[in-house]
């Protein structure tokens, strides 16, 4: 059996191609999305899912997410006491969800499609098919992720060059690719994108709506700074949600024992992410250019993404485009069904061929700077984007600095690629100390220029142009792929971990949530939270299912009632 799996940065599925259709496969709890995160227990276990994902706030040292964004490098996590790596922790995905197919169907599963973004480039999809091969499955094919969507709309059934242009509005990135099928191969013609537009930036700029109306007067002020941003992100989440089904919605902090609550309307907020709307043009402007395809040959739009899922959103495309976008898939499942109908036409030798698009930027890559902070100060430690990713390559940009200090003697360029607000976060490549002239803060500028081609080769400028100094750094993107020997122990690394079983995983999830929601809350609410949970790990302790179910289902109830009906 052929199984599609989309793994998601976020979130990830699976899907079968059973009796003329595609099919997705609910895991251990009954949802059909599985959260991209991996969680290592105090006994050691590993814990995959919906219970990582909420261990994330209570055990942020021995949880990862979002490791998509580091597929295919050499960085690693330590998680307890393992390090692993991007493909380590994709593979303890891929096993997870192997093993609820295996339930599911009541066979094994041995055989996967896998889809990836489609500026993936070569290293990072021989990572993902090793994630795939340390999962125990043998990785049939990858396939670009807008080409899966295409064919969850049934591109295939089109005819020849009829162009899909697949617009995927996710968590944190943006992308547009048009997908197009000539002679059955599919191709994907252009993809283009924001990296740093999604849903978050909806929820922020909804928090600057909503906050200075839900407290005039300042007093969350004495809230701790930490606690208050998840709770108002939290509160953004669920209004901006809310908004997807209403005309209007309840924004609600609840802190300092009271309520600070308002209500927001889709018209205003409409007004208030007008600026982020707009954003969402020049992507789709681009792919259209680079593919040279006029919006009116569209065959189709179609909707992939969580955050499509706003009416705001939907209503900007369909002004763009002049008509409907086509929403008939649900826009996390699209991914993942297409894989399936890929692994349905490949059991039956009738696979489509795919042209790769591999001539973009996989990654960010920008170097290290300060930012003022606002009180005289500054945060060290933030990347500067030069070059963003999916970028078509050859690429060079250049972009400038200057000094933060009087007569500051030097200044050091770390040179780092990935996604994350904080160089931490990211990969460094390498650094470069470059001596400056005397003069006052700020009076000093310096350029860096990065220029990078197919090759994979960073080449480094850097011009000081009062002093006429100029440096120069070369990066070459070595093939730094393990031998088959370090795959073998790699495997046994992670067939040594402990596995909770699979009957245990609903009481895992709701004592994660209810850790978190523990920390989340303080004064009487936390401690009926505390209570809880030591009733219902008395209930655990007797090993009876007759006792442990109601308990769970009393347990969950009560923390629907406290924090809302959960989403995925
Ligand atoms: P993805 O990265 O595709 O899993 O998308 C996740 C994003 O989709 C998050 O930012 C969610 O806030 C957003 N999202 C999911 N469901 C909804 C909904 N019903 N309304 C608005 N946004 C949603």
């Amino acid at each position: 059996m052929i199984v599609g799996i989309d793994l998601g940065t976020t979130n990830s599925a699976i899907a079968i191609w059973r009796d003329g259709q595609a099919e997705l496969i609910p895991n251990a709890l009954g949802d059909m999305l599985t959260p991209s995160a991996v969680s290592i227990a105090a006994d050691g276990a590993v814990i995959v899912g919906l219970a990582a994902r909420d261990r994330q706030s209570t055990h942020p040292a021995d949880t990862a997410t979002a490791f998509k964004r580091y597929m295919g490098t050499q960085q690693s996590v330590k998680l307890g006491k393992t390090s692993f790596t991007a493909e380590d922790l994709s593979a303890i995905v891929l096993s997870s969800l192997k093993a609820d197919a295996e339930t599911f169907l009541g066979e094994p599963v041995t055989s996967a499609v896998i889809t990836v973004p489609a500026y993936f480039n070569d290293r990072q999809r021989k990572a993902t098919r090793r994630a795939g091969e340390l999962a125990g499955l043998k990785v049939e094919r990858l396939i670009n992720e807008p080409t899966a969507a295409a064919l969850a709309y049934g591109i295939q059934t089109r005819e020849e060059k009829e162009p899909f242009l697949v617009f995927d509005l996710g968590g944190g990135t943006f992308d547009v690719s048009i997908v197009e099928m000539f002679d059955g191969v599919m191709e994907v013609r252009a993809s283009a994108g924001d990296n740093r537009l999604g849903g978050e930036d909806f929820n922020e700029t909804l928090i600057d709506l909503a906050k200075p109306r839900i407290d005039p007067q300042g007093a969350l002020a004495k809230v701790d700074p930490v606690l208050l941003r998840e709770l108002l992100r939290v509160a953004a989440e669920s209004c901006r949600r809310a908004l997807s089904e209403a005309e209007e919605a309840p924004f609600t902090v609840t802190a300092l024992g009271q309520d600070f609550t308002t209500t927001i309307t889709s018209s205003e907020f409409e007004a208030q992410a007008a600026p982020l709307l707009t954003r969402l043009r020049e992507p789709v402007l681009r792919s259209l250019r680079d593919s040279d395809i006029r919006v009116d040959t569209l065959s189709e739009v179609i909707l992939v993404g969580g955050s499509t899922r706003m009416p705001i959103v939907r209503r900007t495309i369909t002004r763009m485009f002049g008509r409907f976008p086509n929403a008939a898939v649900h826009p996390d499942h699209a991914v993942a069904l297409g894989a399936a109908v890929q692994a349905g036409l490949k059991s039956r030798d009738a696979a489509l061929d795919e042209i790769r698009m591999t001539d973009v930027c996989p990654f960010t890559l920008g170097i290290d700077h300060s930012v003022a902070d606002g009180r005289g100060g500054f945060r060290h430690g933030i990347f500067s984007p030069i070059i963003e990713r999916n970028t078509p390559i050859p690429a060079s940009r250049v972009s400038y600095y200057q000094t933060i200090s009087d007569n500051q003697r030097s200044i050091d360029i770390h040179i780092y690629q990935g996604e994350a607000r904080e160089v931490l976060g990211n990969v460094k490549l390498g650094s470069l100390r470059v001596p400056l002239p005397s003069g006052k803060a700020g009076d000093v500028g310096v350029e860096v220029r990065f220029s990078y081609d197919t090759s994979g080769l960073l080449e480094v400028d850097v011009n000081v142009p009062r002093a006429g100094t100029q440096r120069n750094l070369v990066i070459v993107d070595d093939d730094d792929a393990p031998d088959q020997a370090d795959v073998a122990a790699r495997r046994a690394v992670l067939a040594a971990i402990k596995r909770h079983p699979r009957d245990d995983s609903h009481n895992q999830a709701i004592l994660a949530r209810a850790a978190r929601c523990y920390e989340g809350f303080i004064g009487d609410r936390r401690d009926m939270v505390g209570t809880w949970i030591a009733q219902f790990e008395a209930a655990l302790a007797t090993q009876d299912p007759r006792i442990i179910d109601p308990a769970r289902a009393q347990f969950d109830a009560a923390l629907n009632e406290l924090e809302g009906d959960r989403y995925l």
